[in-house]
């Protein structure tokens, strides 16, 4: 087991792509803190079962919007496992329109979810994985913040920024052992793409060369090589997970 004795902080886990990461990373052998944000009984069910994989488990509510929050998170996840090995910046919100209509707090709500979220977790633990010398800090992003979306500038802004974020965090710690790496899925089956008109639904699928929409275990098979051991010399890359979608 590649992740043994490692601890894996996952925003995002109690559902879809977080979960199946968080289930991933610890049947690799690692400890895994549950962050959410209120889905409580989901939480539950991701913790019993990392708990039936035989895995330390912890769940934790938590705004991953909210600066404070975010501190005090980190501050009990340390106390409660000792250590943070791995950081999953997972957890995304869509509020999707065109700019034409889309109102201001849509495009706030948006940002700070996915892409400040992501840097105060990385802030918030910054000098932790700078004393261990060692650390691997995984943005998950998307395809549209390399494409962009009619529809979802918010979304597309923040993802975008994701891996400006991902590649100076990289250039940053790279001296330090700590890696830090982008994924840009496609589209994945999970209740954020169930949300969406099955006329949009279809039109994607159409374009993808795989012919069949993404799984979360499609993702969480790529975070658990870049949180191992093999990927300590990939640092700063932004890897799709799209069934050939952005060839
Ligand atoms: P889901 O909507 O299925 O799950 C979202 C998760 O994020 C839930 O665990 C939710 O917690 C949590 N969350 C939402 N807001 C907050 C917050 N403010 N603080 C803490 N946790 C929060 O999403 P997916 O699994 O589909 O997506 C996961 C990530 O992958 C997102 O960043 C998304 O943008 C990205 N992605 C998804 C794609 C797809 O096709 N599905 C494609 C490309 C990227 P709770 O259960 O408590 O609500």
């Amino acid at each position: 087991m590649q992740l043994q004795d490692k601890v894996a902080l996952i925003t995002g886990a109690s559902r879809g792509i977080g979960k199946a990461i968080a289930l991933r990373l610890a049947q690799e052998g690692a400890s895994i803190a549950v962050v959410y944000a209120g889905n409580h009984q989901a939480a539950q069910e991701t913790a019993n079962e990392i708990e039936g994989l035989g895995r330390k488990v912890k769940t934790y509510a938590c705004d991953v919007s909210d600066y404070n929050a975010t501190g005090e998170l980190v501050k009990t996840v340390l106390a409660d496992f000792g250590q943070v090995d791995i950081l999953v910046n997972n957890a995304g919100i869509t509020r999707d329109g065109l700019i034409l209509s889309m109102k201001e707090e849509d495009f706030d709500a948006v940002l700070n979810t996915n892409l400040k979220g992501a840097f105060y977790l990385t802030r918030h633990l910054y000098s932790h994985f700078m004393r261990k010398r060692s650390g691997r800090i995984l943005n998950i992003s998307s395809v549209v913040g390399l494409h962009g979306n009619a529809g979802q500038a918010n979304y597309a802004a923040a993802k975008a920024g994701l891996i400006g974020l991902t590649k100076s965090t990289a250039k940053e710690l790279a001296g330090r052992g700590v890696t830090c790496n982008a994924i840009a899925p496609g589209y994945i089956e999970s209740d954020m793409t169930a949300a969406l008109p099955e006329k949009a639904r279809q039109a994607i699928l159409g374009s993808i060369p795989a012919k069949r929409p993404g799984n979360p275990e499609d993702v969480a098979a790529l975070v658990a090589f870049l949180a191992g051991e093999n990927a300590s010399y990939i640092t700063g890359e932004v890897i799709r997970v799209d069934g050939g979608m952005g060839m």
